[in-house]
């Protein structure tokens, strides 16, 4: 199978892609807001041909391009939101806002998106050739990862279980197929209603949110020391009541992030703090309302989507750089406040040669673009963070790479990912993980043994069942919002 053509057909369109990634860089909006990002992909997807579908699962940024009929049907998925406070002047070395206070693609989702469509627009070339009955291939526009976990709620309804394998990316600092596990998380907002009163006055007719607010955070103290210890819970006061000492708190809302590996085991961790919450409202004479904000759970490896990637990888090859990128880079590197010790790669802590091939190749971790792939290493190993991408890989075989996309060591959801995710050195990392994606999703269609196996492999690992962290009638929300009584 000559593959060439169709990664040559993304070298034929890049300048779509790259001014798609670009135009998303400059729009940079948040989890959920999505609205012109989304609205530019329905655009370019349907020019191309695809069946367009937004909104989908209730959530109105979020969209599905699909593409042939038939079986296989494989998702490659997409992702577009920004973060906040991280505005930041194009290819810049020193840290410049482009708008006062605005919003930056610090994860560089803008080229995530971006790169996948580059891979579904070669998908669609290759089940064009094939004809009809081929296969299937379906884009999806997943908002809100930073923060909503859409794929999450799109996992409750049921968006990826008919799916026979799913493939997806993200930017990173260094070429390699990403294993390994992390976390699940669930996070709640619990408002508390109480009385507001003079404080020195008439403090027997008062009922302190505020205080509810303080016994819950030292319930969920003390149950820290009664829980697995892989599991953490975080949180965040996003109301403490008002400014005024002299003034019985009558409103507080605390943000509860609750992680644990599993989801199932996150949820019975859930539960246990939201008795704290009832009993912190017990204890003040408060009326306490929760509401969930999101949910995602870990990832699923699947070893053998995970070296079919890593042999399409080896055989596109990962991005060279001009004298001009390297020096670009080696500057972010000089800005950065705390400089990273660690060697690039997810491996190189678990694999003593891996640690040997990455510390020559990135010359003692000093070179300023990662520009070589790691080798390949399965691992079932959970890494602390969390995404939504979890819920996906427990309706479906999943897997995905990261693509060299910043300078060496760029801290995440930083300045330096802005500026670098609208530079030629993000736009060849865009183009690359296209072709890989690819060109693996036209070995899947080519070889349905493979699909076989990925799924055996699969079936294996989900045997338990997929716990959804997003309960029935939730939708998708952000934090931080006041919960009205
Ligand atoms: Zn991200």
């Amino acid at each position: 199978m000559d593959k060439k053509k169709y990664t040559d057909y993304i070298d034929e369109k890049k300048d779509t892609f790259i001014d798609v990634s670009d135009r998303i860089w400059e729009y940079a909006e948040l989890s959920l807001k999505e609205f012109k990002s989304c609205e530019l992909y329905c655009k370019v997807l349907k020019e191309e041909g695809f069946e367009v579908e937004s909104p989908i699962c209730g959530i109105e940024t979020a969209f599905k391009a699909s593409y042939g009929s038939g079986r296989p049907v494989i998702g490659i998925l997409g992702e577009y939101d920004a973060l906040t406070g991280l505005s930041q002047v194009a290819e810049g070395t020193e840290r410049k806002e482009l708008v006062e206070g605005g919003c930056g693609h610090g994860c560089g989702h803008n080229m995530l998106g971006a790169g996948s469509m580059a891979a579904a627009f070669a998908v669609k070339k290759y089940l064009e050739d094939k004809g009809e009955g081929s296969g299937t291939v379906i884009f999806f526009g997943c908002p809100g990862e930073e923060g909503g976990a859409s794929k999450a709620f799109m996992a409750r309804d049921g968006v990826w279980k008919d799916l026979d394998c799913a493939i997806t990316w993200h930017p990173g600092d260094c070429n390699q197929v990403t294993s390994g596990t992390c976390n699940s998380c669930i996070q709640t907002e619990y408002a508390f209603k109480g009385i507001a009163s003079h404080a020195a006055g008439a403090p027997e007719y008062g009922r302190s949110a505020l205080d509810a607010v303080e016994l819950m955070n030292i319930g969920v103290q003390f149950l820290r020391e009664h829980m697995p210890s892989e599991a953490r819970i975080h949180y965040a006061i996003t109301d403490a009541g008002g400014e005024s000492p002299n003034v019985v708190q009558p409103h507080a809302q605390v943000l509860y992030m609750v992680r644990s590996v599993l989801a199932k085991d996150a949820l019975e961790l859930q539960k246990r703090v939201d008795d704290i919450a009832e009993g912190a409202a017990k204890m003040t004479g408060t009326v306490l309302k929760k509401k969930f904000i999101d949910g995602c759970s870990n990832t699923v490896t699947n070893k053998v989507l995970e070296s079919l990637l890593y042999k399409n990888f080896e055989e596109v090859g990962v991005p060279e750089y001009t004298e001009k990128e390297k020096e670009y880079a080696a500057k972010l590197v000089d800005s950065y406040e705390i400089k990273k010790t660690r060697l690039p790669g997810a491996a190189t802590d678990e694999s003593e040669d891996i640690k040997k091939y990455v510390k020559e190749k990135s010359q003692n971790g000093t070179k300023p673009l990662n520009d070589f792939l790691i080798p390949y290493y399965y691992s079932s190993k959970m890494r602390a963070g969390s995404t939504d991408v979890g819920d996906v890989s427990w309706l479906t075989p999943t897997a995905q790479i990261n693509v060299a996309c910043f300078a060496a060591g760029s801290p995440g959801h930083s300045w330096q990912n802005v500026s670098c995710g609208h530079s030629s050195i993000g736009h060849k990392g865009l183009i690359c993980a296209g072709k890989v994606m690819a060109s693996t999703a036209i070995d899947l269609y080519e070889d349905p043994d493979i699909i076989k196996a990925a799924r055996e492999e699969f079936e294996e690992k989900t045997e338990d069942g997929y716990y959804c962290p997003v309960p029935e009638g939730a939708v998708p929300v952000l934090s931080g919002e006041k919960i009205e009584f």
